[in-house]
């Protein structure tokens, strides 16, 4: 068994080593030039990764950000740091070589993205004696082409999908080609990447509108259109090999990721070593990365991606990225290495510290380790990024075998403008079965509030049981559709843990109306004044995760709460009716409940702008959306004072938008009030309305059910 101890221990023998093979004690050697200062071209946690990495080592690090970075974790993560300016700019190679210059930079470190696998500017690099962390050029160009990769594969004796890749683009060559192969078969574009580019085609007739749409997609997200097409295999798995080489024509495979479990042909979860793959596969696997490698006279870390056929048994090169990987840390730990730091070493002209052997020995002693990628995405729509504040965050605890790798914190915001991923979760365990317990334990304590994320998903995933036997394929996600995407309703006591949380907040926010304002309005402020405290409510949600069918409203929950004593409350839940005991937890939002048989204890999160309530509980996480209540609705409406829209609560007037004789639209923004410390929008009830008199101007502070704006009367219509 591992213990924290002798992981400790066999990473100082390894640094013995290399202190040992490097020792100053030799001649210096001239082809050795140590850096000590880093520019970090990239963001997020990778830019956050590699700083750690450059503070373990005493070198110095410049980071980079751009407008929308400005508040975010990689900026500050470096004394010196240094804004680029506008969104797009961490592209900006110019900028970036001079700043790196300007500020007596060595190296730069490019992260993945962005520039990472960009061979113009690894030249440009050398030309201002600037040290390029990667590959040189010219392995990237080898391997940045998908056609003219696969050609030297070839040459290499590397196994590569059946295809075409040729230079000949017309689309009947085209499809002439794909005929030949035998559909289905997979148009990729050659520059692609991140899963773009890319059309499944199951016949003949959907080829050339697949073509089309693949072309349009490649030469936006890649400025070429070029494509190769290939067979495609119908039951694949995902495995790549992580390997390394340095400058002088050593090569090393440090095992392989299997990254089956995908969406969108992108990855979520990674795990090394591959789960039930024959021995002999696995370092034939190892040795053709190396063949893969060598061919394109590799420095550096590279990963080699195969493609494996479930049915056959054989594999196949799909393509080499030339950078570091997002899943690199699955490498780390059932190796023990930090791939940074080697990737600095080989940069610095030293020699791979470990032979193929001891890296065997190694790995052969780790166990398993699995990366869960924590995105703000929504599994429900289609992994549709999402952005916003993340309001509430809580990691589960990081040890020697669980890490997080993270680019926010709580406050942060998730911008629209860059990739959704939040966080790496990384687990190891001393076997495969005990990974995935450990991540499925960490999932469920790591809380996100704010964006929507694929947390509750990947948790599902981890959980199911093709997966937890290690039966994976990268058609899993859609394979295993109604057991991942399963939907529940909430229960009532998690409506009622909802329901009292919002009583609770409703009233810690009071009193918001100044109380010379009070007095002037008494009736209608009677409910929020202290001496009435707020005895009784109802609140109706809706929750995001229930079955819905298109098309029809989701289903609204309506709870009543009614206060007895500072902790004892009653709630109706339809027809059942709760005696409960209920304290909050202020400083960590937990509130404990004490139903009649239970207890129920939640971390209730509610939007600033009480759009949204998330509720952490042990059963899982829900977000609830508050809908209208009646009585809101009965205020809103027009039925007690024809034409006029009246004031759902005591509030304050933030704005005005509209004039007398506008006419409005159905759910046109009229005002904008606050009430509560939350602002809330009051919309035009109906269609074609003719504002005739705003009651109220801005600053204004109004009871409940005073008239806002009054409209024209309508003539009704023949
Ligand atoms: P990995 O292959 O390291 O597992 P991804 O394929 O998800 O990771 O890519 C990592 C990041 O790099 C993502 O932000 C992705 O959008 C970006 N990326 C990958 N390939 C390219 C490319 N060819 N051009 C631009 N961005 C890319
Ligand atoms: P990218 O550069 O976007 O990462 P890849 O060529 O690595 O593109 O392919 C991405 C994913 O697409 C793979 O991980 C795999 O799931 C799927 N894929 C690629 N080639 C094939 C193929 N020939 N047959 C079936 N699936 C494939
Ligand atoms: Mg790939």
């Amino acid at each position: 068994m591992l213990t924290r101890q002798s992981v400790r221990q066999s990473r100082s023998a390894v640094l013995a080593i290399i202190r040992a093979r490097q020792s100053s004690t030799q001649p210096p050697d001239p082809n050795i030039k140590p850096l000590e200062s880093i520019l970090i071209a990239n963001r997020g946690e990778i830019a956050i990764r590699v700083n750690k990495t450059a503070a373990r080592h005493g070198i110095t690090t410049t980071t980079l950000y751009t407008d929308p970075d400005a508040a975010s974790q990689h900026a500050y993560s470096s004394s010196r740091s240094y804004n680029l300016g506008q969104t797009s700019e961490y592209l900006n190679q110019a900028k970036i070589l001079a700043l790196a210059k300007d500020h007596g930079c060595q190296a730069i470190h490019p992260g993945y993205g962005f520039l990472s696998e960009n061979a113009d500017f690894a030249r440009k690099c050398a030309e201002a004696g600037i040290t390029f962390i990667g590959p040189p050029p010219s392995a990237i160009d080898d391997m940045g082409d998908k056609a003219r990769s696969k050609e030297i594969m070839n040459a290499a004796g590397v196994p590569c999908v059946p295809g075409y890749h040729g230079s000949d683009q017309a689309p009947q060559r085209l499809a002439k080609e794909a005929e030949a192969i035998g559909f289905p078969v997979l148009i990729k574009a050659v520059r692609g990447g991140g899963g773009k580019g890319m059309r499944i085609v199951q016949s003949a007739d959907a080829f050339s509108d697949m073509l089309d749409s693949a072309r349009r997609e490649a030469m936006n997200s890649f400025g070429n259109d070029e494509v190769l097409v290939e067979k495609y295999i119908t039951t694949p798995r995902h495995i790549e090999v992580q390997v390394f080489a340095d400058k002088y024509g050593n090569s090393l495979a440090l095992g392989e990721r299997d990254c089956s479990i995908q969406r969108r042909h992108q990855k979520i979860l990674e795990e090394s070593p591959a789960p039930e793959l024959d021995d002999n596969i696995r370092k034939d696997l190892w040795q053709k990365a190396r063949a893969a490698a060598e061919a394109v006279k590799y420095e550096g870390a590279g990963t080699v991606e195969f493609i494996f056929d479930n049915d056959t048994g054989k594999f196949y090169f799909m393509e080499m990225n030339t950078r570091l990987q997002v899943e690199h840390p699955v490498t780390e730990m059932v190796t023990g290495l930090d791939l940074v730091q080697w990737q600095i070493m080989v940069a610095e002209g030293r020699r791979l510290p470990l032979t193929q052997d001891e890296v065997e020995e190694r790995i052969s002693k780790r166990g398993h380790a699995i990366e869960a990628r924590i995105y703000a995405e929504n599994p429900d729509r289609g992994f549709i990024p999402d952005s916003g504040k993340l309001l509430h965050v809580r990691l589960p605890v990081a040890t020697d075998d669980i890490r997080i790798d993270t680019g926010f914190v709580q406050g942060d915001t998730v911008s629209s403008h860059y990739d959704p991923m939040i966080a790496k979760l990384i687990v190891r365990g001393e076997d495969r079965r005990d990974a995935v317990r450990k991540l499925a334990v960490a999932l469920e304590s790591y809380e996100v509030a704010g964006p929507v994320t694929n947390i509750d998903f990947l948790k599902r995933c981890c959980e199911s049981n093709d997966f937890a036997e290690g039966r994976v394929e990268t058609g899993y996600i859609p394979k295993h559709h109604d057991e991942l995407f399963a939907k529940r309703t909430p229960t009532p006591e998690v409506l009622i843990q909802a329901a009292l949380s919002s009583f609770l907040q409703a009233k810690s926010q009071k009193p918001t109306v100044p109380q010379q304002t009070q007095a002037n309005t008494p009736t209608s402020l009677s409910w929020s004044s202290p001496q009435s405290n707020l005895q009784s409510r109802n609140f109706t949600f809706q929750s995001a995760d229930e079955e819905t069918t298109p098309g029809t409203t989701p289903q609204t929950h309506s709870i009543q709460i009614s206060q007895l004593s500072p902790t004892q409350f009653t709630a109706q839940a339809g027809n059942n009716s709760y005696t409960l005991t209920s304290t909050l937890d202020p400083t960590t939002n937990t509130l404990t409940t004490y139903f009649p048989h239970t207890r129920h204890t939640s971390r209730i999160i509610h939007a600033s702008d009480s759009s949204i309530i998330h509720l952490f509980t042990p059963q899982g996480s829900y977000r609830l959306t508050p809908t209208q209540p009646g009585w809101l609705a009965k205020a809103l409406g027009t039925t007690e004072k024809a034409n006029s829209l009246l004031s759902p609560m005591p509030c304050k007037i933030l704005r005005v938008d509209v004039k007398p004789g506008d006419v409005v639209k159905k759910d046109q923004t009229l005002l904008v009030i606050e009430s509560m410390k939350m602002e809330t929008v009051i919309r035009s009830p109906g269609e074609g309305l003719v504002v005739k008199r705003v009651v109220h101007g801005q600053g204004e502070v109004v009871g409940t059910g005073v008239e806002l704006v009054e409209f024209e009367e309508i003539e009704a219509k023949e």
